[in-house]
C-alpha cells in the first residue's frame, strides 16, 4: 500500500493557523499592537480603513528589526521572546507563540518597514499569501510599520463572513481600548478612514481611563489596591451611583493582559451587593498581578480566558478589596433603592418575636361603583383591573377625579368624604414609612405609593410637553458645560428635538462638550448631568418595550428619573399637591410602568382588626 501521510506545505499550514489567530480585522489589530508594545514603543499609531478590511496599519517607534530578523519574523514559530519551554512560565511579553506575523502574512498583503536605531537605512519587505514579493532597503524612521491590506483575500469564505465596516470597527475599537487601558504610559493615535478617533498622550491610569471613556469618568472612579502573597490588585471601580443598566465598562487585566472571567466578575458584583439596583451593572477596571507560574493565559488562542491556580482565594481577596474601597471612600448608598430605613427593625425589637399583621385588601373593591353622590354603601364590582376601576369612574362622573378633588368641596364631601370629615379635601394626609401618602376617603383609607404616583404625574406632564412643545425652561446665566463621549453626544443630538420641547436649550456641541443654555424648570442645574446620564442609559435599553413612540419613551424615562423616591420625606403641602395632581391625571390608577399607584383599604377591613 502506498504511503498516504504528507507534510502540509508551509503556506497551507500557515493558512490553517491563521484561522485560529485571525478571526477578524480586530485580531490583527491586537497582534500588531502587542508586537509594538513588546518592541518597547513609546508612541503607537493605528490607521484603519473600511473597518480594517482594506487597511490596518500599525506604526511604532520601538526597537525595530535587523534585516535578517525582519525576514525571519514572518516564519512560523519565529519569535524572539522565548527560546526554551521553561521561558513560557516567566513571560513578561505579550506574544510568544511566534504565529501572528506568519498567520497574517498567509492571508493578506503585508508590507513591513523597519529600522533599528543602529542601522543607517531600514528594510522594506512585501509579502502576499506567505510569499515574499519584494525586499529592498528603504529610508524609514526608527521603529516598525506594518500594513495589512486586503485581509482574507485568498479565503473568500472568510472574507464574506466579515460583518459591516461599522461592526468590524467596533471590534477594533474594543481591542484598541483594551490595549490602551493597560499601557497608559504609551501614547496612542487611532485614525479611521482619515479621521481621528483617539489621540491619547501618555498619562497616569486614572487619566487614561478618562481619555478613553470621556472626561466625566475621572470623577467617578474610586481606587482599589491590595497586595497579598497571591495577588496584587490595583485599578479603579466606578462609584455605585454610576452603575449602568447596560453592561458598561468592565475590565479585568491579568499581568497587563485583558481577560474575561465570569467568576471574578461575580466576585466584583457581589462586593457591590446592596449598593446598586439588581438590573444595574457596576463599572470596573481591575488590574491583577499574579505569579505567571500560577496562571495559564494561553488556554485559548485569542488569549482572553485564563485559568488561575487558586481561584477561590482570588475571588475572596478581590471581593473584600473592593468592599473595602467602597467603604473607605465613603461611597455607600447615595441613591435610594427602595430601601426604607424607617422600616428597619429598631434595635430594641431585634430578637423579639414578630407577629405579622395581616391585611387583606379586596382588589376588586370599587369605591366609586355605587355612583356619584349615592352616599351609601359602595357596591363591589367583579373586576380586578384597575383600569376598569378608572373607566367606571368616568362613566359615573364625567368630570373625573380632578373635579372631585379640586373644584367643589361639597361634591367631594358628598361622595368621597364622610359627613364628619373636615371641609378641606385631603387635609388629613400623612406620610407612612416615607413611602406612602395616606388620606381618608369615605369608604376607608386611601394609600398612595408616592414614587409611582409621582411618576404618573410627571409622565403625563412630560408627554404633554413633548407633543405640544411647551416645556418651561429655565435660562442659565452661564451655559452649563457637560462632557460626554462621542456615542452619547450623538444620541443626545438625536433626541434634541423632544428634549427641547421639555425645556432643554442646547447651545453648542464641540468635541466631547455639550453646552446647555437652558434646562427644564423641574431639574436643578446640579442634577442635569446625572439625569442626562440616566436618560441615555435608559434610552439605550429602550425600556425593553416594543413599539412605543419616542415621545412616550422619553416621558417615561424622565418621569422615572425625576420622580420623588421612596424614602423621601414629603411635607404636608407636597403630600397634598401629589394627591391632587395624581387624581388630575388621565390615568391615575397606574404608573407609566403599569404598577398600581394607590389602593383603598375599606373601613370594613379595619373594623375586622378590632373585632
Ligand atoms: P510573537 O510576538 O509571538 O513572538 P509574532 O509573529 O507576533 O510572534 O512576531 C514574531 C517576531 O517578530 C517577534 O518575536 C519580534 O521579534 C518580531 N517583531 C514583530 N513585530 C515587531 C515590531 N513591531 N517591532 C519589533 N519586532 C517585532
Ligand atoms: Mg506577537
Amino acid at each position: 500500500m502506498a504511503d498516504i501521510i504528507k507534510i502540509l506545505p508551509d503556506h497551507v499550514a500557515n493558512q490553517i493557523a491563521a484561522g485560529e489567530v485571525v478571526q477578524r480585522p480586530a485580531s490583527v489589530v491586537k497582534e500588531l499592537l502587542e508586537n509594538a508594545i513588546d518592541a518597547g514603543a513609546s508612541n503607537i499609531s493605528l490607521i484603519v480603513k473600511s473597518g480594517g478590511k482594506t487597511l490596518i496599519q500599525v506604526v511604532d517607534d520601538g526597537q525595530g528589526m535587523s534585516r535578517a530578523d525582519a525576514l525571519l519574523s514572518f516564519e512560523r514559530h519565529a519569535t524572539s521572546k522565548i527560546s526554551s519551554a521553561q521561558d513560557l512560565f516567566n513571560l513578561s511579553t505579550k506574544g510568544f507563540r511566534g504565529e501572528a506575523l506568519a498567520s497574517i502574512a498567509a492571508i493578506a498583503h503585508v508590507e513591513m518597514l523597519t529600522r533599528m536605531e543602529s542601522m543607517e537605512v531600514g528594510e522594506k519587505i512585501g509579502i502576499e499569501g506567505s510569499k515574499i514579493v519584494s525586499q529592498e532597503m528603504a529610508v524609514t524612521p526608527k521603529g516598525t510599520s506594518i500594513s495589512v491590506k486586503n485581509l482574507f483575500f485568498n479565503i473568500p469564505a472568510r472574507r464574506n463572513f466579515l460583518k459591516s465596516d461599522q461592526v468590524e470597527l467596533r471590534h477594533i475599537i474594543e481591542e484598541f481600548q483594551r490595549v490602551a487601558l493597560v499601557h497608559h504610559g504609551i501614547g496612542f493615535h487611532f485614525h479611521n478612514n482619515g479621521s481621528e478617533l483617539f489621540n491619547l498622550p501618555p498619562v497616569n491610569l486614572r487619566k487614561r481611563i478618562a481619555q478613553v471613556f470621556g472626561h466625566r469618568m475621572e470623577g467617578r472612579l474610586v481606587p482599589v489596591r491590595e497586595e497579598t502573597g497571591l495577588v496584587g490588585i490595583s485599578g479603579f471601580i466606578c462609584k455605585p451611583e454610576f452603575a449602568k443598566k447596560s453592561r458598561g465598562e468592565q475590565y479585568f487585566f491579568v499581568n497587563d493582559r485583558f481577560i474575561k472571567s465570569p467568576y471574578l466578575h461575580h466576585s466584583v458584583v457581589s462586593a457591590f451587593e446592596g449598593l446598586i439596583k439588581a438590573d444595574h451593572h457596576p463599572g470596573y477596571f481591575v488590574y491583577l498581578e499574579v505569579d505567571p507560574a500560577g496562571v495559564d493565559i494561553n488556554i485559548h488562542p485569542t488569549k482572553t480566558e485564563v485559568k488561575f491556580e487558586d481561584e477561590h482565594s482570588l475571588y475572596a481577596i478581590l471581593r473584600s478589596t473592593i468592599k473595602h474601597s467602597l467603604g473607605q471612600f465613603n461611597v455607600a448608598p447615595v441613591l435610594d433603592f427602595d430601601h426604607d430605613p424607617n422600616l428597619d427593625t429598631p434595635y430594641s425589637y431585634r430578637d423579639k418575636g414578630v407577629v405579622l399583621p395581616k391585611v387583606t385588601v379586596d382588589a376588586g373593591f370599587n369605591p366609586f361603583g355605587g355612583g356619584s353622590g349615592s352616599g351609601g354603601k359602595f357596591q363591589k364590582v367583579d373586576t380586578r383591573g384597575w383600569e376598569k376601576l378608572h373607566e367606571g369612574l368616568m362613566e359615573t362622573d364625567t368630570k373625573g377625579f380632578s373635579s372631585l378633588l379640586v373644584e367643589s368641596h361639597t361634591e367631594i364631601q358628598g361622595d368621597l368624604y364622610s359627613d364628619d370629615q373636615m371641609g378641606e379635601p385631603w387635609a388629613t394626609t400623612l406620610q407612612l414609612g416615607r413611602k406612602y401618602v395616606v388620606g381618608t376617603v369615605k369608604s376607608g383609607m386611601l394609600v398612595i405609593h408616592q414614587r409611582r404616583a409621582h411618576q404618573r404625574v410627571l409622565f403625563e406632564k412630560f408627554l404633554g410637553e413633548i407633543t405640544v412643545k411647551q416645556g418651561l425652561s429655565q435660562q442659565l446665566l452661564f451655559p452649563l458645560e457637560l462632557e460626554f463621549n462621542k456615542g452619547d453626544l450623538d444620541l443626545l443630538k438625536e433626541l434634541s428635538e423632544p428634549l427641547t420641547n421639555v425645556g432643554f436649550a442646547f447651545g453648542s456641541w464641540e468635541g466631547e462638550t455639550l453646552k446647555l443654555t437652558g434646562v427644564p424648570l423641574l431639574i436643578p442645574e446640579s442634577g442635569i448631568g446625572k439625569v442626562l446620564d440616566h436618560l441615555l442609559a435608559d434610552y439605550r435599553d429602550g425600556y425593553g418595550e416594543g413599539n412605543i413612540s419616542q415621545a412616550e419613551l422619553l416621558a417615561k424615562i424622565l418621569a422615572r428619573n425625576l420622580a420623588i423616591k421612596s424614602g423621601e420625606v414629603l411635607d404636608q403641602e407636597s403630600q397634598l399637591a401629589l394627591l391632587n395632581k395624581l387624581f388630575a391625571c388621565k390615568e391615575p390608577a397606574l404608573s407609566p410602568f403599569q404598577k398600581i399607584t394607590y389602593t383603598i383599604i375599606p373601613d370594613g377591613d379595619i373594623d375586622k382588626k378590632f373585632s
